[in-house]
């Protein structure tokens, strides 16, 4: 298809939540293609799920979505967004902190690329107090977050928990 309208949402996803999924399923109706992007960094160890973890998760979350794929890449968003010919950025705003945060990051990728459209969806209302760091607190404190995240997410959380009792 000439000038394919390809969206990456990259994030952390760690791991991916019911929050991110919303935003995914509402991005597949905007462009032709969506790459979620497991964006890490291996110099910043402080992640609560391993990279493969996080990739089979968000897999297992998309499975029935038809242009969706996901991939994990450690560098500049935007040359992996330029590798893969898309030229759009996908985020997500929860509330007014996460509009500074996104602010600032759009105000840096338009230093480095002028051609990379940043597109932002609003949560859905009933999705705005969940974060990733949100969901494995509550989960570690025995609260049931089955409803909030995928089912994979939540089997992993519960392994997790067992592991550390
Ligand atoms: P990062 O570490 O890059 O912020 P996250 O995985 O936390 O990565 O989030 C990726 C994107 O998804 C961000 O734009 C974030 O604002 C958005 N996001 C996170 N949680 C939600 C949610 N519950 N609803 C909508 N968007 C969300």
């Amino acid at each position: 298809m000439a000038n394919k309208r390809i969206g990456v949402y990259p994030g952390s996803f760690d791991p991916i939540t019911n929050g991110h999924l919303d935003i995914i399923k509402r991005a597949t109706k905007l462009f032709d293609e969506v790459i979620v992007l497991v964006a890490y960094n291996s110099s910043k160890a402080n992640n609560r799920f391993t990279v493969k973890e996080r990739v089979e998760m968000i897999n297992d979350a998309i499975k029935g979505l038809k242009n969706v794929r996901c991939e994990a890449y450690e560098g500049l968003t935007i040359s992996f967004a330029k590798k893969n010919h898309a030229n759009f950025l996908i985020r997500g705003l929860r509330v007014v902190s996460d509009f500074d945060y996104e602010w600032s990051l759009a105000a840096s990728n338009e230093f480095i690329d002028h051609d990379i459209e940043m597109v932002f969806l609003m949560a859905k209302k009933e999705n705005t107090f969940i974060s990733s760091s949100n969901i494995l607190e509550l989960s570690l404190m025995g609260v049931d977050v089955s409803k909030l995240v995928p089912p994979k997410v939540n089997e992993y959380l519960l392994n997790k928990n067992k592991k550390s009792k």
